[in-house]
């Protein structure tokens, strides 16, 4: 018993270090990535300067918002891009929907997926009408590893239910501790994109939409 119970300790202790290794690599990449040419520093700083004014300057640090997403690295030849700027204020609303609702009960979070342009959409098998397209959506993990599906789950239903027919909020919840937060209309949906597995449908049935449209 004690035995096991060290391997579990141990295996959490690792699984803690991997990921603030992995934050920490990301962020010194970004660094020298955005240092690399004067365009993409001016850029990121305007940037940053439009997400204060909206008042979601610290809901994610804003590089993460500018990250590949690397579900399919064959996809993914860059780790960061910059959106297209005439998309950047569709983000917003997602980010505050995460500082409202989200952050307030399962801590911080980490994006893994923001921006798509429409062929990395395709290769990396978003749906084709993915609120990725437009800089409306976020793919996110809990910073918290401890997190558990179920207590995830647990969480993010009641806020949904709660508030994301107000905010227009879709809600994805995929394999894992992944899950997707949009501003394009209040719908759900799970592991294979569509309503059919959405797992808030397990404590509730709503007149939500299919979520198969804008999912992923
Ligand atoms: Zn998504």
């Amino acid at each position: 018993m004690t035995v096991r119970w060290l391997a579990a300790l141990a295996l959490l202790l690792l699984a803690s270090c991997l990921a603030v290794r992995d934050l920490v690599d990301d962020r010194a990449y970004f660094e020298r990535w955005v240092a690399a040419t004067p365009e993409r520093a001016a850029a990121f700083s305007r940037f940053e300067a439009q997400l204060q004014a909206a008042n979601v300057g610290d809901v994610v640090p804003a590089y993460q918002l500018w990250m590949v997403d690397q579900l399919r690295p064959e996809c993914a030849p860059e780790r960061f891009w910059i959106p297209p700027e005439e998309e950047w204020s569709r983000i917003v609303p997602a980010l505050v929907f995460i500082r409202d609702h989200v952050r307030p009960v399962i801590g911080e979070v980490r994006v893994v997926s923001g921006y798509r342009a429409p062929e990395f959409n395709a290769c990396i098998r978003g749906a084709p009408q993915s609120a990725h397209r437009q800089y409306q959506a976020l793919d996110l993990v809990p910073l918290n590893r401890a997190l558990t599906r179920e207590r995830l789950i647990e969480l993010l239903c009641p806020v949904h239910a709660a508030a994301g027919a107000q905010a227009n909020v879709g809600l994805g919840i995929y394999a894992g501790v992944r899950f997707h937060i949009d501003a394009r209309g209040f719908r759900g949906w799970g592991s294979n994109y569509h309503r059919t597995t959405f797992p808030c449908d397990g404590a509730r049935r709503a007149d939500l939409d299919d979520g198969g449209h804008g999912a992923t």
